[in-house]
């Protein structure tokens, strides 16, 4: 890595210039809340030297051209909602909050696409397309607070990814500042094109790595109109995850199939201190199904329950979906609840590969010492493992995680599968993702970050180093 200059009155000044005294924050109090994202453990934590809030892309360049000529690093943040410090400064410089750029700038509901700025709550996004009779499908957990750049920047999965993909199926347009300072915009509101790279695919899920996303032009669908949740309950792990692959054959497209084994309804059921069903025995399949009208979901309903009886199913429930997305979407908050020692992992196999991938995963974990809760997007094969400091004493916990990383992915990358589904690699696994990347693909990335970063300065130390 290059060796980074440090701020400078001089470079402070000019940064005040550009944007204004209001946007440049250098105070240590006020600058402390950006120094992490949602990784609690404080060896993750680095302070800033600056925070700035540009409130128009022209701005926005105009700081990392002034950051690329001053060899300054600069780490572009959404609402740091993250969870693997993608966000965080680690060599220092200059944090670019988009959180001023939150506006939505367009919504076409004739031609069904809507144009924001990467700063726009992703809930506020759905909302607005909805009074519209529009669907925005990202759908993150933590959309009542992420910013949809943050969302583009990871690829964010979600809850309706097993229907409509995730954030990178939902976009036609980036608007981009490079590394060097360039505006550009990636992509077109076209519904094919073979018109040399697609550019626009390889800055979504580049982790702010590759250019600072400014602007957006998001795909939108027609609401359904009849939606419908429903609980599956399983006597176990097997019955529970077989019964996907049963869904997917009998042709019905759920929007989400999201599970929560036993052990992590009993976590969430002690943080929301409500009572959920079958929490004695039972491991859920939330199955969302939608429609154009009640009869097709009733349909979908009675031989989702026949296939739930047929395969091992204790019960399928109408849900209360109130009661039943709070709980899938307390997890994260019901873990941290439980203890701020936890590792998130976000694990992606195939769906086949699954059962047995996560009881070998709570093994691995009960052999160390520490705790499993495992929730996952079962729908796309994507297993969220919280790994808890369970026994472990906390001087030896970096050591004890560090063991169980190695052997869960050990395993896991025979089986085909990696390491994050949708949470992305950021400054927290880039040591596993050096060791289980094969060397030509990540030298392939390591010249595709030289080519567009000359310098390195943006978002330097994530993913990997170059
Ligand atoms: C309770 C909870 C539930 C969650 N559920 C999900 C889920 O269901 N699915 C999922 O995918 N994730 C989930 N996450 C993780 C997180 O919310 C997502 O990764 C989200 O997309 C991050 O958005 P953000 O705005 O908070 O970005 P940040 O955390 O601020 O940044 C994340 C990364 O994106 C980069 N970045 C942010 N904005 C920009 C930009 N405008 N231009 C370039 N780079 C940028 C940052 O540099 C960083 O590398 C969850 C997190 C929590 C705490």
């Amino acid at each position: 890595m290059p060796t980074y200059n440090k701020l400078t009155p001089a470079i402070l000044d000019e940064l005040r210039t550009i944007l204004g005294e209001k946007n440049v924050i250098t105070d240590t109090d006020r600058m402390q809340p950006y120094s992490h994202d949602e990784v609690t453990e404080s060896r993750y934590h680095h302070m800033p030297e600056v925070v700035v809030f540009p409130e128009t892309t022209e701005q926005t360049a105009a700081v990392v051209k002034l950051a690329n000529r001053s060899l300054i690093p600069v780490v572009p943040r959404g609402a740091g909602t993250g969870l693997a410090c993608g966000a965080v400064p680690i060599y220092g410089g200059i944090i670019l909050s988009l959180e001023k750029m939150n506006n939505i700038l367009e919504i076409d509901p004739k031609n069904m696409f809507m144009v924001v700025q990467a700063g726009a709550r992703t809930e506020e996004v759905q909302q607005t397309a909805a009074k519209h009779g529009l669907l925005y499908a990202g759908d993150p957990c933590s959309g009542d607070s992420c910013f949809i750049g943050g969302n583009v920047a990871t690829n964010a999965g979600g809850n309706k990814a097993v229907k409509y993909g995730t954030t990178r199926h939902q976009v036609y347009q980036v608007e981009v500042v490079t590394p060097t300072g360039e505006i550009t915009k990636l992509g077109s509101r076209l519904n094919k094109s073979t018109t040399g790279y697609c550019l626009e695919q390889l800055v979504i899920g580049s982790e702010g790595t590759l250019g600072v996303i400014t602007e957006i032009t998001l795909k939108l669908v027609p609401l359904p109109q009849h939606v419908m949740d429903l609980l599956a309950v399983f006597p176990d792990v097997d019955s529970a995850i077989a019964f996907v692959n049963v869904i997917a054959q009998s042709g019905i497209t759920p929007t989400c199939l999201e599970f929560m084994d036993n052990v992590a309804i009993r976590c969430v059921e002690r943080f929301i201190n409500e009572k959920l069903p079958y929490d004695e025995n039972g491991n859920y399949l939330i199955i969302q199904i939608e429609g154009d009208s009640e009869e097709k979901l009733e349909d979908y309903a009675m031989r989702i329950d026949e296939l739930c009886s047929s395969h091992g199913g204790l019960e399928l429930l109408v849900a209360n979906s109130a009661q039943i997305w709070k709980a899938r979407k307390s997890f994260a908050e019901a873990v941290r609840h439980e203890t701020l020692i936890h590792s998130n992992e976000d694990i992606v196999v195939p769906i086949d590969k699954m059962p047995e991938a996560m009881k070998h995963m709570a093994g691995i974990c009960e052999k160390h010492g520490a705790a499993a809760r495992t929730v996952s997007h079962a729908g796309d094969g994507n297993i969220h493992l919280s790994i808890l400091q369970g026994s472990v004493p906390l001087a030896e916990w970096p050591e004890r995680l560090a063991k169980i990383h190695k052997e869960i992915f050990s395993y896991v990358y025979p089986l085909g599968g990696k390491l994050s589904g949708e949470h992305g690699i950021g400054y927290k696994k880039k040591a596993l993702f050096h060791e289980y990347t094969d060397p030509v693909e990540l030298q392939l990335m390591q010249a595709v970050k030289k080519a567009w970063d000359p310098n390195l300065i943006l978002n330097p130390g994530k993913v990997f180093d170059c």
